[in-house]
């Protein structure tokens, strides 16, 4: 099982960290120790600007490679919710010297996943609506109608580079108000209204 993430594919998440538009798909991976089903996460001790990024998470149904776009709503029966933690102290470092970010992004436990998942065809795909709260709070709020690329497009764009298994996961990207999170701090996702997970800063 691989983890791909999406990055900036959200305009406004771009423009807060003062990135560029992408013209294409930008992606990452994190390793499948990455994670995180325990509804904690304990603050690693490397970065001092530990930063939830809530992401809509696309779980892969069968083996595919250059997958058509027309064929690409086939390979995913299921959405999910998730938090890509990020470093964000540790990646700015990696971007000032041109360098990779797995040190700031691909840490043990940075992939939050909700233990539900919903049907896509419980979901209006072009509109699906999502948020994550801290202590009560709404820190995000994102529909995937802000998608630069949709969900079809990313497993079109991937899949020319790199075969989806069965069980891999593509967190989509981010809306804006990305931010800290600090001990004790308790965060809520939600996905159409409907609460996906919860987890506890430790
Ligand atoms: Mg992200």
């Amino acid at each position: 099982m691989k983890i791909i993430c999406i990055g900036r594919n959200y305009a406004k998440h771009a423009k807060e960290m003062k990135s560029d538009l992408p013209t294409e798909p930008i992606f990452f991976f994190k390793p499948d120790s990455a994670l995180n089903r325990f509804n904690k996460m304990y603050l690693p001790d490397f970065t001092n600007d530990l930063h939830h990024e809530v992401e809509l998470v696309v779980k892969i149904n069968r083996v595919g490679k250059h997958i058509p776009l027309e064929f690409a709503h086939k390979y995913y029966d299921e959405i999910g919710l998730g938090i890509d933690f990020t470093a964000r102290d540790v990646q700015a470092e990696c971007k000032a010297k041109g360098l990779p970010w797995e040190k700031a992004k691909a840490f043990d436990n940075s992939a939050v996943l909700s233990s539900r998942f919903i049907n896509k065809t419980k979901l209006d795909l072009r509109n699906i609506n999502f948020s994550l709260g801290i202590n009560g709070i709404t820190v995000q709020e994102g529909s995937s109608a802000d998608m630069i690329f949709s969900i079809d497009q990313l497993i079109a764009y991937v899949s020319q580079f790199v075969t989806l298994k069965m069980g891999d996961l593509i967190y989509t990207g981010t809306p804006e108000g990305v931010g800290p999170v600090k001990v004790n701090d308790k965060l809520e996702g939600f996905l159409e209204g409907q609460k996906m997970f919860n987890l506890s800063i430790k």
